[in-house]
């Protein structure tokens, strides 16, 4: 069942929102070629730390718990991957998403960064990533149903000639990280059964995840990475957005 937020309560989710960016915009000042994923995850546990709030990835359950804050995943991983001792190096793409819950509220998000200059092929698929994350969260306040923005998203990769990654999806979002609807960046006869309103209160962590080559992923001996089948590279861009009666606000931007 979806639950729509009061304002008060979203007011509470910028909060957690707005701490979830400042993790990013630490890791996008420390990201260059040396660090290590596992340096970037330390980093952004003491920020959560620090500022009182519980990191959301920490130990949610799976074959293994999942044993940090962030999820950081390299050039053909696609989400998921387990932050370590790995050097990275000039030309990776990485991918972090991490997220907390602050004063009983969570928040969201995820960015692909550059590690020095990628190849043309890296660049391109940041930009139309990043561009799909934007145009779903404007189509956001002019269509009616997400099965219109879905449409859109599915539409902008697919003419770039890239591919929506359909085995993982965006989610509602609030007192709980995962909360209903199931937010799909592509229709699919389960969404069209599944649609729902674009209405105030609603709040979703849009999430796109866009592949070079094929959609096709695997999941790795660590019970958790998800890598492209094709090894060939891939994006994730995530906001938390809440529709407000004056429109989609992101909750997770400074
Ligand atoms: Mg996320
Ligand atoms: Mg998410």
């Amino acid at each position: 069942m979806i639950s729509l937020k009061r304002p008060k309560e979203i007011e509470l989710m910028r909060e957690a929102g707005r701490l979830v960016a400042e993790a990013h915009r630490r890791v996008r000042e420390m990201i260059e070629p040396g660090i290590t994923t596992g340096e970037i995850d330390a980093a952004v546990e003491k920020l959560f730390d620090d500022a009182g709030a519980t990191p959301l990835f920490k130990g949610v359950p799976g074959k293994v718990p999942f044993p940090a804050v962030c999820c950081i995943s390299v050039n053909e991983e696609v989400v998921h991957g387990i932050p370590g001792p790995r050097r990275r190096e000039h030309g990776d793409l990485v991918k972090v998403d991490t997220g907390c819950r602050l004063n009983g509220w969570c928040g969201d998000s995820a960015w692909s960064y550059p590690v020095g200059e990628v190849d043309a092929l890296k660049q391109r698929l940041m930009k139309i990533g990043e561009e799909n994350l934007l145009l779903a969260i404007r189509e956001c306040g002019r269509k009616q149903r997400w099965s219109e923005v879905a449409a859109a998203m599915e539409t902008h990769v697919r003419e770039a000639g890239f591919s929506v990654v359909e085995q993982f999806v965006g989610h509602g979002i609030g007192r709980e990280m995962h909360e209903d609807p199931q937010v799909p960046n592509f229709v699919s006869s389960q969404l069209k059964r599944h649609d729902f309103r674009l209405e105030p209160g609603l709040v979703l962590a849009i999430e796109p995840m866009v592949n070079a080559g094929t959609k096709n992923v695997r999941i790795l001996k660590d019970h958790w990475t998800v890598e492209t089948k094709d090894k060939k590279p891939s994006v994730h861009f995530e906001h938390t957005v809440a529709m407000t009666e004056a429109g989609p606000e992101i909750l997770t931007a400074l």
